[in-house]
Formats: structure tokens, C-alpha cells, sequence
């Protein structure tokens, strides 16, 4: 049995349509007929093998469909599966695989399990008629939520929701303390916004330009503030922010996030520079005087996007797509997004 898919043939050349074998589900898996793929800014960096850690998985396991934000309908369910069952209609995000029984796992965090299989890396993704995933690790998609709406919450939403739900779990900060967000109007901070506003934190949200600005105005935070006035802002109106939260993929986001904690504050870190852009530089003294925490955040598990959903169904978090897109136009798309040509999120059709 074949399936269409878009391939890489060559790292950064153009992807192309083809015919590829069909995945078949294994022990515990499903199989999937995917509908809707997010198109991520992750895609970019797997496409022309930027990422070592992710490259040489990807070739170690003949790994060339990307896609990690899929939606679609379970076929065909592998031995054992109980979960979910033929028809449900799901997701198939980054996390394609944990092990469940490592301490990772049974202490509730699944994200870093050291057995962990990711969609597009471990597994072929979802930019393809057909992908399989653990299920374990699959979403149920509540039947309000469109095909296409639902695609970018598997990386993005779940991603940003995941980040701002540690300031709840993890740092145990409660409504109606200032935060930052940075990088707001973006394809994963503009959920943020949205999700902090729901958990009723006072939201800056901090970008760059007038028209991104405007646009963190109506996503709802309580002050959108351009980048170059930031500093002043936060520290004159609030002494500073109990938690910046990063998503912008640039050192000087990090950076400016850490002036704008006040003592005890929390830097939640999510976007990823590019490794030619070097490290954070941050004094110890810096650390132990102001008791600062730093705090990782990356995409989500399974019970995380059930909570999501709800923001979703209540009508609190409601994703940015600009563009949708039929597979076979996957080439243009990656090439606008490229070029900063899409604000918001692509979805590509299958
Ligand atoms: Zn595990
Ligand atoms: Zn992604």
C-alpha cells in the first residue's frame, strides 16, 4: 500500500510529492489519515538539517516526511491499543512515544522521557496521507474543533500552554501578578497571551513594530509594549515582572527578559536561538542575589492538551491562521514563511 507524502531528497532542497509506502500501526500504535498538518518554524530548521541533536536521529532512522502538528482519523488501531478506537478523530503532535514507566514518566513528566520517540525525528510526520503515533501520546480532538483549526495547537498551543501552565504548577504563582511575555505577537506567543489572560495573570505583552503591537493589543494583554521601550515600562509601572516567558528565538530576547525579573523571578525559556548566536551570559552572583529561577519549557503531553481544548471550546485561546494551503503546495509555503512572508500560523491541507 502507498501513500502521497512530501519528501526531503536532499537537505534544503526542494521537498517532492511522491508516492512512499503506507506505515503500518505496531504493538500499541494507530494508524492515522491525516487531514490537517501545521506548518512549524521547526520544519524549516529539520528541512535543512540546521540541528545536529535532530539531524542524525532523523538519518539514523531514514526519517524525510516532516510535520509534527497533524490531524486526522484513526484507521487502523495495533495490537492492544484500547485508548482510542477506529474513527476517533486526533492529533499527532511532536510527541510521538514515552516510555510510561521511567521516573521521568511516572512523575508526571513525560516530556523528558529518555525514551521518548518525536513525530518527524523517530517517526515520519505528517505533511503525508498517513502517519502513525503511540497511543499513548495521541490527543482525542473534540468534534467543535475544525481539522484546521485544531492542526496548530499540536505544536504551538500546546507549546505555549505548556509554558505559562508551569507558572501555575511549577512556580506557583497566582492571578493578577505582572508577566512577561516576549516574542507575543508569534506563532506561539500569541496562544500565550491569550492562555495567561484565561489564567488571569496581568499580561505584557512585548514584540517588535507597530503592526505586531496592534495585533498583542487585540489578542487581549493588558499592556503591548514594542521591545525598545520594555525596560523603562515594566520597571516604572511594576519594579519589574515575576515571570518573563521567551518564546522569541534570539539571545536578546533572553536577555531582556532577565532585566525585566524583579527579585525571585522566573525565566520560563521556550524559543530556541540559532547555536551561531552563542550562550546566555548570566553572573552567578546575579543568580544567588536575586534568587532567580530558569525553567525549560518544551511542547506538551497528552492530559495538557485536554485543558487546552477546554480553553479552546470556552472560547479563551483561539489560534492566528493566515494560510491554508493544499499539500502540494508545500514548497511556497515554507518559502513564505521563510522569508517572514506568513504572520500567524499555515496549515496545509491532505
Ligand atoms: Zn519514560
Ligand atoms: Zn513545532
Amino acid at each position: 500500500m502507498r501513500m502521497k507524502a512530501a519528501v526531503i531528497k536532499d537537505w534544503g532542497k526542494p521537498l517532492s510529492i511522491e508516492e512512499v509506502p503506507k506505515p503500518e500501526p505496531g504493538p500499541g500504535e494507530v494508524l492515522v489519515r491525516i487531514r490537517a498538518s501545521g506548518v512549524c518554524h521547526t520544519d524549516l530548521h529539520q528541512w535543512k538539517g540546521d540541528w545536529p541533536a535532530v539531524k542524525l536521529p532523523m538519518e539514523k532512522h531514514g526519517v524525510r516526511i516532516l510535520g509534527h502538528e497533524g490531524v486526522g482519523v484513526v484507521e487502523e488501531v495495533g495490537l492492544g491499543v484500547t485508548r482510542v478506537r477506529k474513527g476517533d478523530r486526533v492529533g499527532v503532535p511532536w510527541m510521538n512515544y514515552w516510555c510510561g514507566s521511567c521516573e521521568y514518566c511516572l512523575s508526571g513528566y513525560p516530556h523528558w522521557c529518555p525514551h521518548a520517540k518525536y513525530t518527524s525525528v523517530h517517526v515520519n510526520g505528517t505533511h503525508a496521507e498517513y502517519a502513525v503515533i503511540h497511543e499513548r501520546t495521541v490527543p482525542v480532538i473534540p468534534k467543535e474543533i475544525e481539522d484546521v483549526e485544531a492542526a496548530p495547537l499540536m505544536c504551538a498551543g500546546v507549546t505555549a500552554y505548556g509554558a505559562i501552565r508551569k507558572l501555575i504548577t511549577e512556580v506557583k504563582l497566582p492571578p493578577g501578578k505582572p508577566i512577561a511575555i516576549i516574542g507575543a505577537a508569534g506563532g506561539l506567543g500569541h496562544y500565550a497571551v491569550q492562555i495567561a489572560k484565561a489564567f488571569g495573570y496581568v499580561v505584557i505583552g512585548i514584540d517588535i513594530g507597530e503592526e505586531r503591537i496592534k495585533f498583542v493589543e487585540r489578542l487581549g494583554a493588558d499592556y503591548a509594549i514594542d521591545v525598545s521601550n520594555a525596560e523603562k515600562f515594566v520597571k516604572e509601572k511594576f519594579g519589574g515582572v515575576y515571570a518573563s516567558v521567551v518564546f522569541t528565538p534570539k539571545i536578546n530576547g533572553y536577555e531582556l527578559g532577565l532585566r525585566l525579573l524583579k527579585t525571585l523571578g522566573v525565566l520560563v525559556a521556550v524559543g530556541i536561538p540559532d547555536v551561531k548566536e552563542g550562550a546566555l551570559q548570566l553572573y552567578p552572583l546575579t543568580i544567588i542575589g536575586m534568587g532567580f529561577r530558569i525553567l525549560g519549557s518544551s511542547v506538551g503531553v497528552t492530559h495538557e492538551f485536554e485543558e487546552l481544548f477546554n480553553l479552546v471550546l470556552n472560547k479563551k485561546v483561539k489560534g492566528h491562521i493566515t494560510r491554508v494551503a493544499d499539500l502540494s503546495e508545500i514548497n511556497n509555503v515554507f518559502q513564505d514563511l521563510e522569508k517572514g512572508r506568513i504572520v500567524g500560523r499555515a496549515v496545509l491541507r491532505i
